[in-house]
């Protein structure tokens, strides 16, 4: 028997040479510097906030320069396989704005011409590869069992170097008779890579992120198909990468370790590397110190977080960016209405270390965000969001959207608009006192606002109050009303004088605002009083003189 026959009995269905797929998925008609990237999940149904995290990147990468994104899926390991994974992974992504050129797209649901892209369909890829290398002499069958795997990984406790290397590669040169032996025999078999490594060899490449990396060059035997004839994660990723024509790999740096065999099976079948990006994970701080975002233990690990607490897609993207590169906040303020199609990812500004994850700072990029929205989207997109998440939010909404569009829109046209809002769920909160359903009257006041001053406000506003006033009518009441009261309308002459006035216009108007809305800091009150009402602000200004009547 030579490697040729050798090959023909381990693969006796495979009639294919890496010829044919090359012919099949030729490389990419794309214009120079067009980048190829993916994302390619395993079907756990989970999207991590770092998954769509390293997927944006990878995605702005391919769309910065007019290439493709596309989704594998990698599911080699049918024992994870969960049902409906995929569709929620990529619905996930799709909310986002990210939706593949190609690959993946539904369940079950491909498109692209170097399909199939579920792994689990590639088998016949795979082998044909791995019968090449088998002919060539640099891969073996390895017939050892679980138990000598076991013992070997016993007595290797204290080596620096582990696996299958040197003496501890049992199998990688028996002879051909003893392989035609154990074949006959029918002992299962893993085939492994012949690695062409030595001890002092070096593997250096360099990351798009971290720069020039230099380590101890390969020298296991790494397993590239399991026993049952499915490839290894290393050897999926080489043959699928190559022939998908990826060109950069975006993905978690815990595969940087990995590299030294992935270049070395890239250069044993003759492919061509990608280039690659590794992407340090999401921190998060505690207790003073770093830590990964966990699945479980923070909520916001979680994609599907950020939908239900109603953050729109553009603070999450927004926010995404500011992890991604430092200089994309001076970016957003030189253009400030500009998409974030037109921002560049720079790979080369991303943290080696790990993004840190701020809630307070999701939160102010994305008050930024919603301040600028115009109250018709703004109601759209809550609307949307509470028909999922708050059935009573929805309920206020339907029974007059026009006046909910007129609320949401108080103050939102200053030039300076008001940053209540960071998510749709701080909506009912912010809007609780401009329906009677949802009003909770508070009547604590601040300032020179005392009961016996709100008394005798209150009497004089609920005969003056006239909501067919204009804005400046609107406030020349309160003025009016200040001598009567012992105030004064003008608020300089007050800090002149303070002993010789009960108070000041702003007085005035706090005790007519918590009257209307139970609180001292509000929106525009000409807007809210107009949007209230007439019989809600008479109701509110009685109930309020009957509340400090008894307080006095
Ligand atoms: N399925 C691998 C993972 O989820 C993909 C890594 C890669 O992008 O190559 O970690």
């Amino acid at each position: 028997m030579d490697y040729k026959a050798l090959a023909g009995r381990l693969f006796p269905t495979i009639d294919k040479t890496p010829d044919y797929w090359e012919e099949k998925y030729p490389p990419r008609d794309l214009k120079d510097g067009a980048r190829v990237t993916r994302f390619a999940p395993s079907p756990t149904g989970f999207l991590h906030f770092g998954n769509l995290f390293t997927c944006l990147v990878s995605y702005k990468t391919a769309k910065d320069t007019n290439g493709v994104f596309y989704v594998r899926v990698e599911d080699t390991d049918q024992k994870r396989k969960v049902e409906g994974a995929i569709e929620v992974m990529l619905k996930g992504l799709s909310v986002y704005g990210i939706v593949p050129d190609e690959g993946v797209v539904g369940e079950d649901e491909q498109v692209g011409d170097y399909a199939p892209y579920y792994q689990s369909q590639r088998k016949e890829i795979y082998q044909t590869y791995a019968k090449s290398l088998v002919e060539q002499g640099l891969a073996y069958p390895c017939f050892m069992t679980p138990e000598e795997l076991d013992e070997i990984r016993t007595a290797q406790e204290n080596e620096s170097i582990k696996g299958i290397w040197g003496k501890w590669a049992k199998h990688r040169d028996l002879g051909f008779d003893e392989v035609e032996r154990r074949l006959e025999n029918g002992e299962a078999w893993t085939l492994r890579l012949k690695s062409p490594g030595t001890l002092d060899g070096k593997c250096r490449f360099d990351d798009l992120i971290r720069g020039k990396i230099e380590m101890p060059e390969n020298v296991q035997d790494v397993v590239i198909l399991k026993s049952d004839g499915i490839p290894t994660y290393h050897f999926a990723h080489a043959v699928d990468d190559h022939l998908m024509r990826t060109t950069h790999v975006m993905r978690g740096d815990e595969w940087i370790a990995s590299v030294p065999i992935h270049l070395q099976l890239f250069r044993v079948l003759g492919f061509k590397p990608p280039k690659y990006a590794h992407i340090a994970p999401i921190m998060k701080e505690e207790n003073g110190g770093k830590r990964k975002l966990s699945k479980r233990k923070d909520p916001e690990a979680k994609v599907t977080y950020y939908a239900e607490q109603g953050f729109p897609k553009e603070s999450v993207t927004e926010y995404m960016l500011t992890l991604a590169n430092s200089n994309f906040e001076d970016w957003r303020r030189m253009n400030q209405n500009e998409s974030i199609d037109k921002f560049p990812v720079n790979l080369k500004k991303m943290s080696v270390s790990g993004a840190l994850f701020d809630m307070v700072k999701l939160t102010d990029v994305s008050k930024n965000v919603i301040c600028k929205m115009s109250a018709d989207k703004v109601f759209d997109l809550s609307y949307e969001w509470a028909k999922e998440y708050d059935s009573d939010l929805a309920a206020l909404y339907e029974k007059d959207t026009a006046r909910a569009t007129a609320i949401l829109n108080i103050d939102r046209e200053n030039k300076k608009p008001r940053k209540d809002i960071a998510k749709w769920n701080d909506i009912p909160d912010y809007i609780s006192y401009m329906y009677d359903e949802t009003f909770v009257p508070c009547y604590d006041l601040t300032g020179n606002a005392t009961p016996a001053l709100a008394v005798k406000v209150l009497e004089k506003y609920i005969d003056a109050v006239n909501l067919d006033d204009d804005k400046d009518a609107w406030f020349g009441r309160m003025k009016d009303i200040c001598p009567l009261v012992g105030c004064t309308p003008n608020v300089k002459e007050y800090k002149q004088n303070p002993d010789a006035f009960a108070g000041h216009v702003g007085d005035v108007s706090t005790i007519i605002r918590v009257a209307l809305t139970g609180r001292t800091n509000t929106p525009d009150l000409f807007a809210i009083t107009a949007l209230l009402g007439e019989s809600t602000v008479k109701a509110r200004l009685e109930a309020a003189l009957n509340h400090y009547k008894e307080e006095v």
